[in-house]
């Protein structure tokens, strides 16, 4: 079912891969990507966003049916320039001095393989837009700048999971980000301390005790950066850290921020410093169900190809997180990238063409219905999948 043209695949995803694209400086990719899609007949739209561009392509289908999102982001981390990917051994990894970019170009090489392929076969399917984003990997930003209101897709599958394909990321955290900066009173530190407020002891101290690391199974905290202070011998006036919470439940995201605000304030009590919180969501989180539409089509689209699909919940923000908050039902699909933002990156030649043959799958509508008229929500079809996924 749904075969693809492996060595095709594999150039396509070569020579994206050897496209250099960090994060808002995908022009190369967006140059690549309108040059494939307008060969087989499909413009693109491009939608400025900062220093570059969301690139949004529309394939129309002679089968009625809402339309369907598949969408993959076009920057990668860095190390970057210079890509030369190495097949080898049924693998893609590169030369050990830059990263793969698998994260999230396997993406990009699958739906361009799906779109030719059905093209090849005369497959009929319904309308399809593909969202090509930029500046993911800094904070969500292309996705975040685009105006998701010009969508009419029903239900999104964001390719962009590590991890062999099968995974369906059906839930992921609300993510709050922190600055606290702490103002104290200078004073000369061996004359008269005494006149001071340190701002780095009362920071320390509000370090030391707020909710730190992994809080409960859905829920995390972390202080990532720190900077104050001038010299030794003047007591520090000011102290700033940068910190996140998050959590799939939006209660223990609140409770989290609660007794951190508790913290603050008791501690800049005792020091006698004034302490300013900014506080920025950054994502809102997401959980479905195994019924609910947008997971039902994702899990017959990985059984069509003969996968076992898994569930999972994620502790990781993707630009899923944005479009769900956008009002498409959307998922992460696992496309089989391993060791990502590292120069260990590889990808499987054998994930590389699962997330083609996936992608096919979800454009037939036969497997992907946006009304949602699910074979998997029927008591039998939800005990079968419960049991699979328990092997
Ligand atoms: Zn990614």
């Amino acid at each position: 079912m749904y075969p693809i043209n492996s060595d095709r695949l594999v150039r396509t995803f070569v020579d994206l891969a050897s496209i250099s694209s960090p994060s808002w400086k995908e022009e190369g990719v967006i140059a690549y990507l309108t040059d494939a899609l307008g060969a087989m007949g499909v413009s693109c739209e491009r939608h400025p966003c900062g220093d570059s561009f969301n690139l949004l392509a529309s394939v129309s289908g002679a089968v009625k049916r809402p339309s369907i999102l598949l969408s993959a982001h076009m920057d990668t981390v860095v190390p970057c320039d210079n890509v030369r990917p190495v097949v080898r051994g049924g693998k893609i990894v590169s030369d050990g001095t830059t990263i793969l970019g698998a994260d999230d170009k396997a993406a990009i090489a699958a739906f361009l393989e799906a779109l030719a392929s059905i093209r090849e076969r005369d497959m009929k399917h319904g309308p399809v837009e593909l969202l090509f984003s930029c500046a993911e990997e800094v904070g969500l930003s292309g996705i975040k700048g685009f105006d998701a209101r010009v969508l009419r897709s029903r239900l999104g599958f964001v390719f962009d999971s590590s991890g062999p394909v099968g995974a369906i990321v059906v839930a992921a955290p609300y993510h709050l980000s922190f600055r606290l900066v702490v103002k104290g009173r200078a004073a000369h530190a061996g004359i008269e301390p005494e006149k001071g407020a340190s701002a780095i002891r009362a920071l320390g101290e509000i370090m030391a005790t707020i909710p730190h690391g992994r809080i409960d199974a859905e829920t995390t905290a972390n202080i990532g950066t720190i900077a104050g202070g001038r010299a030794t011998n003047i007591v520090a006036d000011e102290a700033i850290c940068a910190l996140e919470i998050r959590s799939r439940s939006k209660t223990k995201l609140a409770a989290v921020e609660a007794r951190m605000r508790a913290v603050v304030d008791t501690v800049a009590h005792r020091h006698g410093v004034k302490v300013r919180v900014h506080r920025s969501l950054e994502y809102s989180g997401f959980s479905y169900r195994p019924s609910d539409p947008v997971v039902a089509a994702a899990r017959r689209a990985i059984e069509r190809i003969g996968l076992v699909p898994a569930l999972e919940a994620s502790g990781g923000g993707s630009d899923t997180n944005v479009l769900n908050r956008a009002g498409i039902p959307s998922v992460a699909l696992s496309v089989g990238m391993q060791k990502v933002h590292t120069t260990g990156e590889c990808i499987r030649i054998r994930d590389l063409e699962n997330a083609a043959r996936l992608a096919m799958a979800l454009i037939d509508p036969e497997q992907a219905d946006p009304a949602g008229r699910s074979r998997a929500t029927t008591p039998r079809n939800r005990a079968a999948s419960r049991n699979r996924r328990r092997r």
